[in-house]
Order: structure tokens, then sequence, then C-alpha cells
């Protein structure tokens, strides 16, 4: 160490206390990496590795970014899982003595971004930290691009199941813990591979309660948890405060900007675990993790970035309070009927900006001119949108007019002071508009009119003195004075100060000329450093309104939401969902909101759907591949979900009650890639809908039992049935499709089971889609007409139904002549059990792809 330069020494002991972080090394105009990390980096943006000396004898590796271009590596790194911990000269290297002093003043973790460019708009970018103590666990969330902060606290049976639950509501970008939890590869594995969270960890193994609550309270500036409604002593304010030292240690302006704090609890909304909310495609689609295709895509009709954030949020979180639900449906209903009010509120909207990030970085000091001049913008809106929701009757919507600040006051102050086009470069100035600050104005005519002035001077002194040969110049040495030739000597006045004499004149300056030479040399420093000065009061006055601002955003984004939700329903035809308390759920003309808009060309057949608590607890539904069961089952998810966010649902009508849970079984295809078998996944995920699902929970079960032979598979389906009707406590509601054809017959045996099927039409060897849910069983799964469909070969098709001809005329026993078998064993045949015939038993040709049927074909082919 002792032989390195004393920068690099400098480097290596600022590296020691970041080993995880890229350490980004400001050097004059530039970021420099070294070591390691100038290896490893460049390799990652391709940035040419050169070298450094550094007192070794071999030069040190370096690789560097231009300051002004860092935001566009950094968020390079960022979403390649690298966080970057920025070291910028804490003091004026033309000050310094000796070495500039260097510090860390950022680290950048994908769950601290306040950079709008490194931020999806349409999305909130949380950090979650979580705390566990025996069977309780805390977890909290915040965005600190918007200030939110998500509190919960619950005690579970099943700890690690529900807190990963509970974490992937909010799916974070990044996740804080103790080291020590990740020791279990369970967590670990859901952290990385479900969540693509980045982990980080709490500085110290055990957070001490008393200094977490220190810091919530210092914070916070309350005199206790209990002001926060937290519990004292509570494992939450553990979270909490282990957040904020975090942000403390990581961030210059630590956690500045959280502020309103929502402590929620387990009954506060729907509970749709993870594997549900994939399965129903709330947010993203399961096979490309795109918008397009999802509820959110059909939803999402928001013109702000705000109200963007709130709908899928929304979506994320649908609500189970009657009380909210009802609130949000008035809103909407009044939105909705009233058009053209709500087309010109949406008008409004689309031209309001992100206020919350804004706001972020206006509080963070690193908002720009530019950012200010978008939120004067959007209080220029304000006023029209205050007026627009004058006339609402619905308290929501009256709440939202009440919370509207109308901003005028940073209006007029950004107007007046910023100009419209502030330049992006602010290290030229410019920015200031004329008019604001007498000095300003004053230094910039200054720079711009020295010329004009020294004239004017000049012009005035000949005029006092009457000498007209009288100039003003200017040389580095004097800087400004007045010339006068010998001949003239005698009429200059006693206020000139001599300077200099020469051969044929002399030279002088004046008090005026001293005090303009100075103003003018150091004006262009002076407009700089003053223009710098007046954005900061600017930004400062406005960073003080910032609780109305917030207020202000919140109101914004729930009217942008909610004319959302109206405008939807109104383009799509949907009808105002009935809330009802007996459990029980009625659609009539149900239909699929994303399916619908998804058909090319065709028409979406609407479907009933009828559930209760009592004789209508499970609908178990048959029909071919391709019918349309599991777009059913999922819709009327959807439509619960929908209702619940006190949105619109497509349908004719719809009578539905609060659902507190939505469980689904369908495919397995993210965790086969995890290493466990379809047969494993499934079955674990009907034990935990068996532990969990209450008497209001909603149960989607596409196929149970496939992954294992027909005969097990289809006594697990039944016994799963005959369960889940008689268990008392659970009494959920449920659809089942399955292909077992023969758990039709529970109709008969058990207790709230009814059947139903999609309604195919066959003609000679053709069937149509009807489509259409009915009562009844299927009474035939139709595959080799699905797989003619699909384009089996006309010769494979005709072969098949050769097949199932045999199978039925033999009554179950098939006439196998093997080539190599000797004739008199045919006779034996007769009542053997063939390897051909149990495995057509076993086979399920609903489940097979057309290839699949193609090869087996072709197999057993050679068997005979
Ligand atoms: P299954 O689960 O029975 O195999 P799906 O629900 O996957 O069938 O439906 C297959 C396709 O049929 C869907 O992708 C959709 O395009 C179409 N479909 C389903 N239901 C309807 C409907 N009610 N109206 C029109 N098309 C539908």
């Amino acid at each position: 160490m002792s032989k390195l330069s004393p920068m690099m020494q400098q480097y290596l002991n600022i590296k020691a206390a970041h080993k995880d972080h890229v350490l980004f090394f400001r050097l004059g105009d530039f970021y420099e990496m070294f070591f390691d990390d100038a290896v490893n980096i460049s390799k990652e943006l391709e940035l040419t590795l050169t070298g450094k000396d550094c007192g070794l004898p071999e030069r040190a590796p370096m690789c560097g970014i231009p300051y002004h271009a860092a935001e566009t590596y950094i968020k390079r790194l960022i979403d390649r899982g690298y966080k970057v911990a920025i070291c910028e000269q804490t003091e004026d290297p033309a000050q310094a003595k000796g070495l500039v002093k260097r510090d860390v003043i950022r680290v950048i973790t994908p769950g601290t971004l306040i950079e709008g460019d490194m931020l999806e708009d349409s999305k909130n970018n949380y950090i979650a930290s979580f705390y566990v103590k025996g069977k309780a666990f805390a977890v909290c969330f915040a965005d600190i691009s918007t200030g939110e902060v998500y509190l919960t606290e619950q005690i579970s049976t099943n700890l690690n199941n529900d807190m990963l639950n509970e974490l992937s509501k909010f799916m974070p970008s990044e996740v804080l813990c103790h080291e020590s939890f990740l020791k279990a590869k369970e967590i670990k594995d859901f952290l990385s591979n479900r969540l693509h969270a980045v982990c980080s960890f709490y500085e110290r193994e055990g957070i001490d309660l008393s200094e977490s609550e220190s810091v919530v309270k210092q914070h916070f500036a309350v005199s206790g948890p209990e002001e926060l409604g937290l519990a004292e002593n509570g494992l939450a304010v553990l979270a909490l405060g282990g957040l904020i030292q975090y942000l403390n240690q990581t961030q210059h302006d630590g956690a500045k900007r959280l502020s309103q704090i929502h402590f929620y609890n387990e009954t506060q909304y729907m509970n749709i675990d993870i594997t549900a909310r994939r399965n129903l495609e709330i947010t993203e689609t399961i096979r490309t993790k795109e918008k397009r295709g999802t509820l959110l895509w059909v939803l999402d009709k928001t013109k702000t970035a705000m109200g963007k954030r709130l709908m899928r949020k929304s979506l994320e979180q649908p609500l189970i309070n009657l009380a909210e639900i009802t609130r949000r449906q008035n809103a909407v209903k009044e939105l909705f009927e009233e058009d053209i009010l709500r087309s010109d509120l949406q008008d409004q909207l689309s031209g309001v900006y992100d206020l919350e990030r804004l706001m972020t970085r206006v509080v963070y000091g690193s908002a720009n001119p530019r950012e200010l001049r978008s939120l004067a913008a959007t209080a220029g809106r304000l006023p029209a949108i205050k007026e627009l929701t004058a006339s609402f009757q619905c308290e929501m919507l009256k709440d939202i007019h009440e919370q509207i600040d109308l901003m005028e006051d940073i209006a007029n102050l950004v107007d007046n002071s910023i100009v419209e086009e502030p330049p992006f470069n602010l290290k030229d100035g410019g920015y200031i508009k004329p008019g604001f600050n007498s000095d300003l104005d004053e230094y910039r005519s200054l720079c711009t009119n020295a010329k004009e002035i020294i004239k004017g001077i000049e012009e005035s002194e000949r005029e006092k003195t009457g000498i007209k040969g009288l100039k003003v110049k200017y040389n580095k040495v004097f800087g400004y004075y007045i010339e006068v030739t010998n001949s003239n000597l005698d009429m200059v006045p006693d206020t000139y100060i001599r300077k200099q004499t020469l051969t044929n004149c002399e030279r002088y300056i004046t008090q005026e000329l001293k005090e303009l030479e100075t103003k003018v040399l150091t004006a262009s420093e002076k407009i700089l450093a003053l223009e710098n000065e007046i954005f900061h009061e600017v930004r400062k006055y406005i960073a003080s309104r910032l609780d109305g601002i917030q207020r202000t955003a919140i109101a914004v984004s729930k009217l942008d939401f909610l004319c959302s939700l109206a405008f939807v329903a109104a383009q799509n035809n949907y009808v105002c969902p009935q809330i009802v308390p007996d459990g029980s759920l009625e659609i009539k003309n149900g239909r699929h909101p994303v399916v619908e808009q998804m058909l090319d060309g065709s028409v979406f057949v609407p479907n009933d759907t009828y559930l209760d608590q009592k004789d209508h607890r499970m609908a178990i539904i048959t029909g071919p591949n391709m019918a349309g069961k599991s777009t059913y089952m999922r819709q009327v998810a959807i439509l619960v979900i929908m209702a619940q966010i006190g949105s619109f649902v497509p349908a004719s009508s719809a009578k539905l009650s609060i659902v507190d849970r939505i469980f689904t079984r369908v495919g397995a295809s993210d965790d086969l890639a995890a290493g466990q078998s379809t047969f494993m996944v499934e079955m674990s995920e009907v034990a935990h809908i068996l532990k969990h699902a209450t008497p209001h929970s909603l149960v989607i079960l596409d196929e149970i039992g496939r992954g294992t032979s027909t005969f097990d598979g289809m006594s697990i389906a039944k016994a799963v049935v005959e369960y889940m009707t008689n268990a008392k406590k659970l009494r959920c509601k449920t659809l089942f499709a399955t292909h077992y054809h023969e758990l039709t017959s529970l109709e008969d045996e058990l207790e709230g089971v009814k059947n139903y099927n999609i309604s195919v039409k066959k003609r000679g060897d053709d069937i149509t889609f009807l489509r259409k849910i009915v009562p009844g069983g299927a009474d035939d799964s139709f595959g080799i007409e699905v797989a003619k469909l699909a384009g089996i070969p006309e010769k494979v098709v005709e072969r098949a139904k050769e097949i199932l001809k045999e199978l039925e005329s033999e009554n179950g026993v098939v006439r196998v002549i093997r080539e190599s078998a000797p004739q008199d064993s045919q006779m034996t045949l007769m009542n053997y059990t063939s390897e051909i015939e149990e495995k057509l038993r076993q086979l399920q040709v609903d489940a097979l792809t057309p290839l699949e049927a193609l090869s087996l074909l072709y197999e057993w082919k050679k068997l005979i």
C-alpha cells in the first residue's frame, strides 16, 4: 500500500468500504474505474481498458466514462444487477491543498433510483425490507421516487410461503434483509428467480429495536411509532428502521422523501398469490411477459404516469372492503354517465406531468430547470381540472376536487423565473428569465453591452471635459483606462487618477471606470453564480410545498385511474356489478375482457356463471381441448378482480360477492425450469389450495392429476373434489376443468357439485366450437376431430378412428397380432390385456399435441 501513489491509496481506502459496488471515482471530467472494476466493467460496457501509473511496477488497469454521460452507463449496469457507488470530489480542486478530498455521495441500486430516465413511468420501483422473528414477519416497501411506504406485519403458520407471497405483491427490484436469511435456498431462489430482485443486507446482523425506533421517530418527527399507526416493539418498526438506516447510509439525502406511510394487514386486500397473478395474466403475459394481452392492457387508458402506476397497483391489490369498493364504483358510475365531462378531464390530464417523481427530484435537489417548467405546465392544467370536478356528487370525486391544490404560486414563480425552453446544458447559464432579478439583468446587460457602455462613457467624458480626442481603451495591466494626448492635459479634471505617462499622452483611470471594469470582468462569472443561486431558491421554495403538491398528485392519479375505468367501461359495453353479501357469483353474458379484444375477426361468445356457497360450490367443466374451458374459468376470476378494484365488468349483468383469495392451478412452465417435476408442482399447488382456501375464496383448477398415470391422476382428482365439497371449513367456490369424464358422476354423489360442458357441434367428421357453457357433462372428448382441425394428416386421422372403433367394439379388449408372435398364441391374446391396450387406456388423447399423437401412432404401428 505504501508504494502506491496517494491518489491510489485514497481510491483503495474508499473501495474497501464498497466491495460490493462498482466504484465510479471522479477525476476531473471523468468517472474512472480501476483494477478489477476496470477489467470487469470495461467488458460489460465495452469501454477501452487502459492503465494508470499507480506507484507499482505495473500500471493499474483503468477505464472511464465522461461524467455528463454517466446516467446511461449507470442504467446499463443497474439493469445487469450491479450496484454503483458514486465517489465525487468534495472540494474544489483549484482550492485543494494536496490531494483533492473525495467521498462516496450515493450508492445507486435498483431500489434507490430517482432519475426519470432510469425508471419506468408506469411502474412503481420498490425497495423492500423484511424482518422475521418466530412466527411473525414484517415487510416494508418503499418507493423513494414517489415517497410511498407500505408496511405490514403478520403472523403465519407457513412463514416462508406467506412472506414470499407478500413480497411478490409489490415485485420489489431490491430486497433488504439479514444476510443469514438467504441461507435458506427457498428464499434465495425465490428472490432471484421469481422476483428477479437484487439483495442487499442490513449493515449488522440483528438490528436493534431501540435504535430502529429512534431512527423512525427522528425521520418522521413523531414521538413514538404508535403515532404512525405502528405497534410499539413491533417487527414493522424494525423493517422500517432498517430500511431508513440503509438509505441514510447509501444516499446523500437519505430517506428524505419517504413521507406517507400506509400500514396494511392481510385482511385489507384480496390475496392473489404469485402463481395466480401470473396465470390470470393480470399485468404481464405468461409467455412474453408483455403488457399487451393482459388485463392491465385493457383497463389502462390513463393519461398520466401517476395514473398508470395507480392502475397497476390497484390491479395488484384488489380491495375486499365493501365500503371502499362502493366508493370507487360510485365515482366510476358518475364518470361513466358524464361522458363529455370525462373526455374534457382526460384531455386536461394528458398535459399533467409526473408530479410525484418531479417532486422527488426537487426535494433531493436534482431537478433541472426543464423539470421545473414541467411542474409549471402541470400547474397550468389544475384550475381546469378543479373546475371540471366541481359538480360531481359522489364522495370520492368530491374529495378529489377538495384535495387539488391549484399550485398557482408555483406556476407564477416558475413562469416568472425560468425561461420557456431552458437549455439542456446548464454550464453556460441562460435559464433564468430576464426581468426576474435586477442584479442578474444588470450583469447580463453589462456583459452583452460592455462595448456600448464603454462608448457611452467615452462620449460623456468627452462632453464633460471638452477633450475631443479622449479615448477609453483597455489593456491587461490596467484594465480600462482613459487616454488623453499631451496637448489636452490641462483640461483633465482632478477626479482622474493618473496611471501611466507615455511620450505623447497620459493614461488615467476613474472611480466609475474601475467599478465598471470590475463589473464587466466578473459579470459572466457572476451571471452563472447568480442564476444558480436563484434556481436553488426557486427549487427550495417548491420543495417547501411538498405536502400540498403530493396531495394534489394523489388526487390527480385517482382521478386519472377512475376516468380510465369509466372510459373503458363505456367503450367496451361493461356494466356496474352489484356487490351482494350472500357468497354467490351470478354473471349473465360474461365475457373475457382480454380475449374478446384479441380475437381476430371472430365474435366472443358470452357465457353465464352461477356459483354459491351451497348447491353450486363446484362446477365440473368438461369439453374438448380448445373448446374454451380455460378462457371461461379465467374470465370468472378476472371479472371478480375487476369488480373489486371498482371497475365495471364485461357482462349484461353481474351480482358478485366479495372474494378474499383467488387460487389457480393451471400450467407450470416456469417451475419446470426451476427444477421441479410437473407433477410435484401441481400437487404442491393443490396442497396449498386445500390448506388455505376459505368459504370466500374462488378456486380455479385447470386439470389436476395429469402428470401421473390415468388411474392415479383420476383418483387424486376425485379425492380432491370430494374433499373440497365435503370439508366444512373449505366450502370455497371452485371451477374445475377436467378431461376425466368419470368425474361427472360426482354430481349425483356429492352435494354442491354441478356439471357443465362447453358445447361443440358435430357434423360428420367435423366439429364446430360453439363456446357456450351448458349444464351437463360432455359425452365425447372429440380428440380425433380436434386433431384433424389441428392439421394431422388425413391418413393418421382415419387410422386413429379405426383404432378407436376397434377399442369400442371389442369392449375394451384389443385384438393385437404381433408379427413375431406364434400363430397358436392368437387365441390366448383374446383374454390378454395387451401392451397397446394398456397404453391406450392410460393415454389422454386430449392432452396430446398433434405431433405427439402422430409419433405415438407410428410407434404402435411397429408393435402390430
Ligand atoms: P380449452 O381450455 O378448452 O382448451 P381455451 O380456453 O384455451 O380452450 O380456448 C381456446 C381458444 O378459443 C381461445 O384462445 C380463444 O381464442 C377461443 N375462445 C375461448 N372462449 C371463447 C369464447 N367464449 N368466444 C370466442 N372464442 C373463444
